[in-house]
């Protein structure tokens, strides 16, 4: 064979499409995957086709950037697929889905090798074994600048989804889990490099392998008044809550949770607790509103999946719509107030997680 017939066939099998669909079909169907009684037809034809039992089906997509969502100097190729799992079946977890099946679809970089994909997906089902979830297909591109990873999730649900729009006045304001991690763990990533894995560890872990709520956002069904999944930070996500019911949300800011690693790591490096707790994104945290009566029951579901719960405010219908029937102008919007540590009360405005 001369040589540049070999070049061109190492060259193929090196990148060859196929050939990697065909391994990450072993990869999916082997003892590390999924197999799902509704999956009729997974990897390997030109669409899946899906035996539907659910009532509802609860689809959503996100897809994770080079240089926006992650950086491969920080991440490695099992925590990048982890990662891209993890933030869609937290949106699942937030409407109260149970997660079923996913298509991933890969746009991959220059610097992106066939080793890298095995390592992506070997990430990856290790989350999708953990939550029951079977990859059902996808797609492999190549892309001549920076690597795009984009999943779609598909859930089923019985009852009906919990959505942003269902708190009631009166209603107490939850979260899953600490504040501020993710962001924190992002930070040390950044000042220390590999060193903050050690130093820093919880906080690491939980900005690139973040653990969706898929267990405990299905049992909040009937329970919880509202959901969202804290992907933007809290600040933003309790005004997307308040905009969507109309109500006032009441924050205390003694009651947040947060970890003792946090505090360290702000100390150590002369960080602001409170401006991660707040505003720092990416913690896939579950905010909820429920109903006083319904407490009791949701702290027994939290034991029951292991979840930690807090309260940390209240809704009020008195900042809600007030000036309804004037023009659009002046009318004022629901408004999130802070009751500060030191006893004083100001507006919490949303201040948008930037990423990289
Ligand atoms: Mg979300």
């Amino acid at each position: 064979v001369a040589p540049a017939t070999r070049l061109f066939q190492t060259v193929l099998k090196k990148m060859n499409e196929f050939e990697q669909i065909e391994q990450i079909r072993r990869m999916a169907e082997s003892k590390r995957g999924i197999r799902l009684d509704e999956t009729i037809v997974g990897i390997g034809d030109d669409a899946a086709v899906l035996r539907w039992k659910s009532p509802h089906l609860v689809v959503t997509t996100d897809c994770q950037v080079e240089g926006v969502h992650f950086s491969f100097k920080t991440s490695s190729a099992e925590e990048i697929g982890y990662r891209l799992l993890a933030v869609n079946l937290s949106d699942l977890a937030a409407m109260g889905a149970t997660p079923k099946a996913v298509l991933v679809s890969l746009c991959l970089g220059p610097t992106v090798d066939a080793p890298f994909v095995k390592k992506f997906y070997s990430g990856m089902l290790a989350l999708a074994r953990k939550a029951s979830v079977q990859i059902v297909g996808g797609n492999i591109s190549r892309s001549k600048h920076t690597s795009v990873f984009d999943l779609t999730a598909i859930g089923g649900m019985h009852a009906q989804p919990l959505l942003r729009s269902g708190a009631r006045a009166g209603d107490l304001v939850a979260i899953t889990g600490t504040l501020g991690d993710s962001a924190a763990g992002f930070f040390a990533l950044k000042k220390l490099g590999p060193r903050a894995r050690q130093r820093f560890g919880p906080q690491v872990v939980r900005h690139l392998r973040p653990v969706p709520r898929s267990e405990f956002g299905p049992r909040l069904v009937g329970l919880a008044s509202s959901c969202i999944d804290l992907s933007d930070g809290l600040s933003s996500e309790l005004h997307h809550l308040a905009a969507a019911s109309g109500l006032g949300f009441w924050i205390d800011q003694k009651s947040l949770p947060v970890s003792q690693g946090l505090r360290r790591l702000a100390k150590e490096f002369n960080q602001d607790v409170s401006q991660w707790v707040l505003h720092g994104g990416e913690d896939y945290q579950l905010l909820f509103t429920v109903s006083p009566d319904h407490w009791k029951q949701v702290e027994k579901v939290a034991r029951l999946t292991q979840t930690p719960i807090s309260v940390i405010g209240f809704t009020d219908k008195q900042n809600a719509n007030r000036g309804r029937g004037r023009t659009r102008r002046t009318r004022t919007a629901p408004s999130v107030k802070l009751l500060r540590v030191d006893g004083k009360t100001q507006a919490l405005e949303a201040e948008g997680w930037v990423h990289f």
